[in-house]
């Protein structure tokens, strides 16, 4: 490795250091009584989202499809120590669904201090064959139900200093092959939320937004999807989504987890045909 390499790397490893010392402290008391809507959270990083805000104590909103998986994740939650805890059936891909979420979330808790927007629909992990529809339907579930909802909840976060905390992916910053109905929907997410927070910013809007980028976490859906095809390290679920908490709590403008998500995120552009070497080879592909 070149000393030029070496001295870019290193001080990439020391302003990564500086950004997580100098970052704010998490109290884990300002998430007791808070009113919280997490969506997607029947399973995976939302479900784990939910068990971590029942802890500290918070009041919750869930929501997904499944009424039965929704109603065992409430029990949980509040066994758990969330001092209100209930749940919503929702489809996102229905027009009227993302904003009677918002409205249930605000009668129940009586407003809200965080918006956790995580769900996404199944899309398949393979080779594009053409299927616009799909890729429209999985807009209308992962990107435009989010924008949706966010408008409909900026009214009482402005009220609450609330915050704004979407769950994205690394495949929201870099391309990767067969994801791309999936990593359209999330660079969408990464571009609009990107822009509100600059909107706000200029408003002198109350309202963090905070952007979470995660490489492969071990979730049911993804292991599934990735199990045999690729050698890329999954992380726990369990501490994403504390990662992801904290991050909203602590009104940080991003996430980057794994830690080495940020690397790549940054160093994408600098070698480009590299970059696109390592990603079609980290895949098993027979053609
Ligand atoms: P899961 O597939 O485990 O969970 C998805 C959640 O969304 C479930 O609760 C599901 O519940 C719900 N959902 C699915 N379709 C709809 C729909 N049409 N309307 C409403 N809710 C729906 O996802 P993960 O936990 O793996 O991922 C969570 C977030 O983390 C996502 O935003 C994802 O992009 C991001 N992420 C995950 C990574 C990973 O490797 N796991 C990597 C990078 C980012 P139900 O079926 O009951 O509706």
């Amino acid at each position: 490795m070149g000393a030029v390499t070496k001295i870019i790397l290193a001080s990439i490893c020391v302003a990564f250091l500086a950004a997580k010392w100098t970052s704010p402290r998490f109290d884990a008391d300002s998430l007791k009584g808070a009113r919280v809507l997490v969506t997607g959270a029947s399973t995976g990083i939302g479900e784990q989202m939910a068990y971590h805000y029942a802890r500290f104590g918070a009041k919750i909103v869930i929501t997904a499809r499944r009424e039965k998986v929704l109603q065992q994740v409430v029990e949980k939650c509040l066994s758990l120590g969330a001092q209100k805890a209930f749940y919503i059936a929702a489809d996102m891909a229905n027009e009227a669904d993302p904003d009677k979420v918002v409205d249930y979330a605000l009668e129940k808790l009586g407003g809200l201090d965080y918006l956790v927007l995580n769900h996404i629909g199944p899309s398949p992990f393979s080779m594009w064959k053409g299927d616009v529809d799909h890729t429209k339907w999985l807009m209308k579930v992962n990107f435009f139900s989010y924008i949706e909802m966010a408008w409909k909840a900026l009214p009482s976060l402005e009220q609450n200093k609330g915050s704004l905390v979407v769950v994205s992916s690394l495949l929201g910053k870099i391309t990767s092959p067969f994801v791309a109905p999936y990593s359209s929907t999330k660079f969408a997410l990464n571009g609009f939320f990107g822009s509100l927070r600059h909107e706000l910013a200029m408003k002198k809007s109350n309202v963090s937004i905070s952007v979470c980028t995660l490489g492969l976490i071990d979730t049911d859906s993804a292991m599934e999807k990735v199990r045999g095809v690729t050698d890329v390290p999954a992380y726990p679920a369990t501490d994403a989504a504390l990662n992801i908490i904290i991050t909203g709590a602590t009104r940080q403008p991003e996430l980057f987890y794994p830690w080495f998500t940020y690397f790549i995120a940054i160093t994408k552009d600098w070698f480009p045909s590299v970059t696109d070497y390592i990603i079609q080879n980290s895949y098993n592909y027979i053609p």
